[in-house]
């Protein structure tokens, strides 16, 4: 996230990411960054798996976090609960900020806060039977006397709707749902106030799914959890969760109430991951918006709007605002393959072809172009600049003729300073977006296209007219 987005997250007057000021607020998260370092080819540039985020979780409320698969939420929920370091920023659990614990106190604080996994059967020993799985964790806290484990295991097998029997046996004489509801015991041994749910239902079978969510609804009642629910499957995520915050690429782009987020999406990342959900009502019924391209490596995200390489409703420069949709893709698709050329490794044989003179195998400028264009009614302004990129691919590199493209068609979403025509003067970065508040419930979303002042059409209004 830019130094501005931070600095509007921070200012008092301003509610903080997706929550209002008089909420009773458990979980603070500002600017969390985790970052894997770089090994092997890449050297040192690290996977920006979490990338700035700031959001806030209130008690007793289930926050749900959605996004492709790689978008790095498993990363985040980990980092809640510090089974991965915080690169930077802060997690403050009422107050404290927990990345800065260690020692006893971190593991004094961890009662607090547990987490379910997908598969059950990662936190199952074959070997153990269930009472010594559960009882496990007060073992390791050497929590009161082993009677009163074993009974208070007894107790949370019934609560989870397991029979005190089951104690004796082992998990694989349980079912998929069975050893989920295992797991949950296990999560619950130690009294936690919040518990991050890693995708606790998407490896059961459908009916056993509305089992094990309704013991999750039940026992948050019961015991007044806190709950960070993330899951692929919308339609769960429609039913269980208060809020959503929709990653993409280490970011979240969009927050806020989950039913108002699901009726009217503001960012077009949202608007796109909910147009790949069935629709229940036909008349209500939006066209699938097809993404074009692959989401980036979070070791080299793009500059300014994470989504920008793929956004369909991507901020153009005025003079190609109404240049056809499909050759608009296929500028797209060239600038993402010179950059992948740039990064990509040539093989041995391809040097050595090179060495000799011939052309590698890796495809010539020419094909790429050929490949891209030759099916396409390309305008003579347009055709010039491309010839010119072709010729600079060719002489300077792809780096070279990536600039030349990006000042030609990129734009504030790519991190360009619309006033300038290039990078922010001032500070030399990128441009990114900002939160904007878009409804008066503190719902956000991080996109250029809501900036007051810069009188941008709305998303909706871009993916009705582009597609
Ligand atoms: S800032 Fe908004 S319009 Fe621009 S690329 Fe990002 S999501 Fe799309």
């Amino acid at each position: 996230m830019s130094q501005n987005a931070m600095e509007a997250n921070a200012t008092e007057t301003e509610p903080q990411v997706g929550s209002s000021q008089d909420d009773d607020v458990m979980v603070e998260v500002r600017d969390l960054r985790t970052y894997y370092e770089g090994e092997g080819l890449f050297g040192g540039t690290p996977v920006k798996a979490v990338d700035g985020v700031s959001f806030d979780i209130k008690r007793g409320e289930t926050l749900g976090l959605v996004g492709e698969s790689g978008c790095g939420k498993s990363t985040l929920g980990r980092t809640l609960i510090q089974l991965e370091s915080a690169t930077g920023g802060e997690i403050r659990f009422d107050g404290t900020d927990i990345t800065t614990l260690s020692g006893a106190d971190l593991k004094k604080w961890r009662r607090n806060a547990q987490m379910v996994f997908q598969d059950p059967d990662s936190s199952l020993n074959d070997r153990m039977t269930i009472g010594e799985i559960v009882r496990e964790p007060l073992d390791v806290h050497d929590w009161k006397t082993p009677r009163e484990r074993r009974q208070h295991v007894k107790e949370l097998l019934d609560t989870v709707g397991l029979q005190r029997e089951h104690y004796y046996r082992y998990p694989h004489q349980f079912s998929g749902g069975q050893r989920q509801r295992i797991g949950i015991a296990r999560t619950l041994t130690l009294e936690p106030e919040f518990i991050v749910l890693d995708e606790p239902v998407s490896a059961l079978d459908v009916s056993v799914q509305a089992e094990v969510i309704n013991l999750l609804e039940d026992l948050q009642e019961e015991f007044g959890l806190t709950y960070l629910f993330i899951a692929h499957d919308l339609s769960v995520v429609r039913h269980i969760c208060d809020r959503v915050a929709v990653m993409y690429l280490g970011n979240i782009m969009e927050i806020g109430p989950t039913e108002e987020l699901f009726a009217n999406p503001a960012n077009p990342y949202t608007h796109s991951l909910l147009s790949a959900i069935p629709e229940p009502d036909p008349s209500a019924h939006k066209d699938r918006i097809t993404l074009h391209g692959t989401p980036p490596s979070p070791r080299f995200p793009p500059d300014g709007c994470p989504f920008s390489t793929r956004c369909p409703a991507r901020i153009r420069p005025p003079e190609y605002e109404n240049l056809d949709n499909d050759l608009w893709v296929q500028l797209d698709t060239l600038r993402e393959v010179l950059r992948e050329r740039d990064r990509a490794e040539k093989s041995v044989t391809d040097r050595i072809r090179e060495l000799l003179g011939k052309e590698p195998r890796f495809g010539t400028i020419e094909e790429i172009y050929g490949e891209l264009f030759d099916e396409h009614d390309v305008p003579a302004d347009v055709q010039e600049i491309l010839d010119e990129t072709a010729d600079l691919a060719r002489d300077e590199g792809e780096i070279a003729a990536l600039d030349r493209l990006g000042e030609e068609f990129g734009s504030v979403c790519e991190g360009y300073d619309p006033d300038t025509g290039g990078e922010n003067e001032d500070t030399d970065d990128p441009v990114a977006p900002e939160y904007y508040t878009v409804s008066p419930t503190g719902r956000r979303s991080f996109c250029h296209r809501h900036d007051p002042s810069a009188e941008y059409a709305e998303p909706d209004q871009v993916l009705d007219e582009r597609h």
